[in-house]
């Protein structure tokens, strides 16, 4: 058991500091791992977090989102009482972090969402040696494996190829999941503009001003058929929607890592699934609690159960913490359908 960690009906607690991590429900002080909806919620009294979520969270609720702020750099040590703090890199979004406390004798890491895989436009996870893990699981099932992003991206560009008086309109999420297939269309030497929908424009300028290379950027505005050959990325939800149809027949693609599941992408309206996600796969979750060295390990969000049994297997003390109020990121619509809900025969096994 955890002398540093509790969980309260708000979230993760650690008493010594009197603060909750990424709580679900406003409370007087809070830590917050990350931008994404479900972690980030404005309202507490106070907010610790890394200056880029702190930016994020003020562009998407607004300047006074919370009472008072604290900004903490990576790797910055803070005391609060007889707990030392400190936020480290969690390679899922822009200013996503780890929350490392260590006090009574013992280190716990509140990981919050994360991934191994590279990612151009954040800081790489850091692995934290520690004794309590607290870790996401949403792609915690041996089906879900995250080919590089690389790959994916590779095969919307052979389409472009292929159908180029088509617009592509890839379906992503506004923080962190389209900065990032707009960095891998860079790096894979795309040059073009790419084309934003509204909602995506804001977060992909504020990368832009931390000097992530994004390239040229154009909101899409008015424009619909004129962008027939081009790349457009919205929010998923978007693709099923009226907006769509301006394009009129553009090839859909969605980038999460739910594009695993055949069903998923079928829901989706994907024509073309690109397996691109800001978590860990099945087996950079294991890897990873392997690595460091927890004693104990507490699994949030997902296929709880199958990691927790998995633990037990290796050895590891753990426990699943069945919390209400995360998901895979931002959309409702996620939360609907668990991975196994949307039937095993859904499921590409090549
Ligand atoms: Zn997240
Ligand atoms: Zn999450």
């Amino acid at each position: 058991m955890s002398e540093l960690l509790t969980l309260t009906p708000e979230g993760l607690y650690c008493p010594q500091i009197g603060a909750h991590i990424d709580p679900v429900r406003p409370v007087e002080r809070a830590i917050i791992t990350h931008g994404h909806a479900d972690h980030a919620r404005s309202g507490h009294g106070s907010v610790l977090a890394t200056p880029e979520t702190l930016e994020i969270m003020a562009i998407r609720y607004g300047r006074d989102f919370c009472g008072t702020r604290q900004a903490a750099a990576y790797g910055e040590r803070l005391r609060i009482g007889e707990v030392e703090v400190s936020l480290h890199p969690a390679g899922h979004v822009l200013g996503s972090a780890q929350i490392l406390l260590e006090g009574a004798g013992e280190r716990a890491v509140v990981s919050g969402d994360y991934k191994r895989q590279s990612d151009p436009t954040c800081a790489p996870f850091e692995l934290v040696p520690c004794d309590t893990f607290v870790t996401e699981a949403t792609f915690g099932l041996p089906v879900f494996r995250h080919p590089p992003a690389a790959k994916e991206v590779a095969k919307l560009l052979d389409s472009l190829r292929l159908v180029p008086d088509r617009t592509h309109l890839v379906g992503a999420y506004a923080l962190g999941k389209a900065q990032r297939v707009i960095a891998e269309l860079r790096a894979a030497g795309y040059d073009r503009p790419i084309y934003l929908h509204g909602a995506l424009v804001n977060l992909s300028e504020y990368y832009l001003s931390r000097s992530v290379p994004l390239g040229p950027l154009e909101p899409v505005g008015r424009r619909g058929k004129e962008l027939a050959g081009e790349i457009v990325l919205c929010p998923p939800g978007q693709l099923a929607d009226r907006w769509s149809r301006r394009f009129g027949d553009p090839v859909t693609a969605v980038a999460s890592g739910w594009m695993r599941v055949r069903a998923r992408a079928r829901q989706r309206g994907a024509e073309l699934p690109l397996v691109i996600s800001d978590h860990c796969d099945w087996d950079d979750l294991r890897r990873t609690i392997r690595e460091t060295g927890a004693r104990e390990v507490w699994v949030t969000h997902g296929a709880e159960e199958a990691l927790v049994h998995w633990c037990e297997q290796a050895g590891i003390g753990a426990r699943p913490l069945h919390m209400i109020g995360y998901d895979d990121g931002e959309e409702a619509v996620d939360t609907a359908s668990s991975p196994e809900e949307s039937g095993s025969s859904g499921v590409e096994t090549s």
